[in-house]
């Protein structure tokens, strides 16, 4: 497999009027590592779909340069570049059978009869549908045919798979199958794959990398867990999962302890993004995991139990405070105790489990 690198690429659009210009991608700089899949998460208008179409070839940079594998491959038409790219809209073909369909782009190849057939039938049943040659795209589920669609983009074998938000169309249950078939083909055959998507449970559940975009710009980059866990800004921190935001004053920075005071008390805070300063005001950052309920004056910040909200493996929390309303997750709702609604508690964390992040 091959390697896909951004090169501070940057892309204009003019404005429907042709006036202003639009800064879709803004200065984009990444490398994508051979047989790693890399999921590009923002919210709609971020640039995501701009950035997959520059690495496909059907939209050229104002700025930079992009390689797959040694090869610039900046300026060279899609059908010059060794990828595939698969949309929303899955777009087959509805007059030709899922066989057909699946070979169409070998057919156009020129590739001979016999050695289409075996690989129509390998790819189709590497999607799971080693039986449906024979049938009408209409005559399939929706699952089914998204199937078909993975099938045509693989089976020109690209070096780079590119996916723009290929299971919007599916209902959730549907979706969580197959984000988790996409993710064991791509490892099977080692491609490499760029995930376009605004979800961010498709993007924590199937990625090596995510790339988080705001605004054209690239927020943040990092595994999974980085993420979610060390979100460098509150706009991250927020997309990638539930977040509490509580506002604190940073008093000092001594031996790897952040010391600030939140409400009047005293809290220390053992991890920090980098821009924040000793004296500034910051904000404490607590995902619904790494809060508890304890007795009202036992903990950090005091509420009152607004609504708790069973979910068979764990229990929310809603708690209402001086500070807004704070989701607390509770991991096992049948050993601890539960405080009722109504009733007025405190919420407790420790210095390893929330972070300090910049105000704005
Ligand atoms: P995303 O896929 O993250 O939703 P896009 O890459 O589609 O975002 O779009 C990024 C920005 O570029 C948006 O403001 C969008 O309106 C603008 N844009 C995208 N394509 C064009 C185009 N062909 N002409 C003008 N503006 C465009
Ligand atoms: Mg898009």
């Amino acid at each position: 497999s091959v390697s896909v690198t951004l090169e501070h690429v940057t892309k204009k659009f003019k404005d429907v009027k042709g006036k202003a210009d639009v800064i879709a991608v803004n200065d984009s700089h990444f490398i994508i590592e051979p047989g790693e899949l890399v999921t590009l998460l923002g919210p709609s208008g971020c640039g995501k779909t701009t950035t997959l179409r520059m690495i496909a070839g059907f939209e050229l940079p104002t700025e930079g340069k992009i390689y797959i594998g040694n090869e610039e491959v900046t300026m060279l038409p899609p059908n010059k570049r060794d990828t595939a790219t698969m949309f929303q809209s899955y777009g087959l073909f509805p007059h030709m059978t899922v066989f057909d369909n699946v070979a169409y782009g070998l057919k156009l190849r020129k590739i001979p009869q016999e050695e289409i057939a075996k690989r129509v039938n390998e790819t189709l049943a590497l999607v799971g549908l080693a039986s449906y040659g024979d049938r009408a795209p209409s005559k399939l589920s929706g699952g089914q045919q998204q199937r078909v669609a993975l099938a045509r983009s693989l089976i020109v074998t690209p070096s780079v798979l590119l996916l723009d938000e290929p299971l919007s169309n599916l209902d959730a249950l549907l979706r969580e199958q197959m984000r988790i078939e996409i993710r064991k083909i791509q490892k099977e055959l080692g491609i490499t794959a760029v995930y376009v998507t605004h979800d961010r449970v498709e993007a924590m559940s199937l990625s090596d990398r995510v790339v988080v975009m705001k605004d054209g710009y690239i927020r943040q980059i990092g595994s999974p867990n980085e993420i979610y866990e060390d979100p460098n800004s509150r706009f991250v921190a927020g997309f990638v999962g539930k977040a509490a935001f509580f506002p604190v004053q940073v008093k000092k920075h001594d031996k790897k302890i952040w010391v600030c005071e939140l409400g009047g008390k005293e809290v220390l805070v053992e991890r920090s993004a980098d821009n924040v300063e000793v004296g500034s005001e910051a904000v404490l950052m607590a995902r619904p995991e790494s809060l508890r309920i304890v007795e009202s004056g036992q903990g950090k910040i005091e509420g009152k139990v607004r609504m708790n909200v069973y979910l068979g493996h764990s229990l929310e929390a809603f708690i209402n405070t001086s500070f807004g309303e704070v989701l607390v997750q509770i991991d096992d709702p049948h050993a601890k105790k539960v405080f009722k609604e109504g009733e007025n508690v405190s919420i407790d964390f420790t210095p390893d489990r929330v972070r300090l992040l910049n105000k704005s």
